[in-house]
């Protein structure tokens, strides 16, 4: 249905919306819906009641998908072009943006992973273990001799937490550090594990949601404030018929952004303020850097947040970057779907 690849070449930057269904007991309740989405012809519309009036305003996207695309339709319309250019050795970056319960857990991790084995996916698994799929079914067709490592690491407060460390003592009081040499940034300490197959990568999954977990009962819905970032780097070297080595090195990062109604919280006291401010520091910036580089004025501003000097060598130049926007269908969260629906377009 027209989904022309043409449309990818030459953009970096691309922006999807995902609206997800009504949950039981809205719509148990009978929650009034204030959402339509038309895959077709990429547009959203808000429905809203001003004064008695009925308005609606319409926003358009790169690609829209209404609350009955699965999981499978959104990665293979979206997802799986940008995981071939990391296996072609670039760097991409897919972020999901959106107010907390609107599904960017839902999107990147997915739904429970009852038949997941590392062969087969199931029906609700998302983007971070079906791009993994993805990159090992790619490694097993190819010739290439490959290595992938992972990383997974929690940035809350401006502070970097790795997700994947066994030393517990390390990542409670010492923050990851950012660092920068001629060769892009380094996250000091990081724990980079490398992984054989697909499934071995899921081990290393459930064991970086289980601490972020952890972290979240004792920090009080920490997730909704704390951005999480997967990488996987690939190291591809390959023989040329004329005997060459040529050695490729792909990078991907998924994001799951903390939720944007941090963006314009204000007014909180003492450490809450603290942890507003950064996240719309990380947020804000991250807004800034994607419309500085679409609009390709000349200053991109990396420096001003940790997340975007973190991903600084996978936004921008030859990389491909895909924003996920999650909205909820409901009256009462139309407000926060505003700001979303904003804030993903103006990255457009
Ligand atoms: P967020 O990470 O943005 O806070 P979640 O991913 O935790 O939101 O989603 C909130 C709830 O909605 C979860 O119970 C999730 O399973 C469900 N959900 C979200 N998106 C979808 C979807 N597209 N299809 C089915 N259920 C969804
Ligand atoms: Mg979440």
């Amino acid at each position: 249905n027209g989904q022309a690849t043409g449309e990818y070449e030459g953009v970096n930057v691309q922006v999807l919306l995902r609206c997800r269904p009504m949950s039981e007991k809205e719509i148990a309740e009978r929650t009034p819906q204030v959402i339509s989405c038309s895959e077709t012809t990429r547009e959203v519309i808000l429905h809203q009641n001003v004064n008695g009036k009925l308005m609606s305003r319409t926003f358009r996207f790169d690609k829209v998908f209404s609350s009955e695309a699965s999981q499978e339709k959104l990665y293979r319309q979206a997802i799986v072009p940008i995981v071939q250019e990391v296996m072609d050795g670039f760097n991409c970056t897919i972020f999901a943006y959106g107010q907390t319960g609107t599904g960017k857990t839902y999107t990147m991790e997915g739904g429970p992973r009852r038949s997941d084995d590392g062969k087969s996916l199931s029906a609700e698994a998302g983007v971070i273990p079906r791009s993994i799929k993805q990159i090992f079914d790619s490694i097993d067709a190819s010739n290439a001799d490959s290595t992938v490592k992972v990383s997974f690491l929690e940035l809350y407060n401006e502070e970097l937490t790795d997700l994947l460390s066994f030393d517990d003592a390390k990542d409670d009081k010492k923050a990851l550090r950012l660092l920068e040499d001629r060769n892009g940034v380094v996250v000091q300490g990081l724990e980079e594990v490398s992984v054989k197959s697909a499934a071995e990568i899921y081990q290393v999954l459930d064991r970086g949601t289980a601490k972020r977990r952890t972290a979240e009962t004792l920090l009080n819905k920490r997730s909704s404030r704390s951005h999480s970032v997967f990488s996987i780097t690939i190291h591809m070297r390959e023989v040329t018929p004329e005997g060459e080595d040529v050695v490729k090195v792909g990078k991907l990062h998924l994001v799951d952004l903390a939720g944007s109604e941090n963006i314009s919280r204000s007014g909180a006291k003492d450490g809450r303020a603290r942890e507003a401010g950064s996240i719309n520091q990380s947020l804000l910036t991250l807004g800034r850097v994607i419309t500085a580089l679409v609009e390709h004025s000349g200053h991109v501003p990396y420096r001003d947040s940790k997340l975007t000097r973190l991903l600084r060598d996978s936004l921008g130049g030859k990389t491909k970057t895909c924003i996920i926007a999650t909205i909820a269908p409901t009256v009462q969260c139309q407000e926060e779907t505003i700001s979303t629906l904003d804030y993903a377009h103006r990255a457009k």
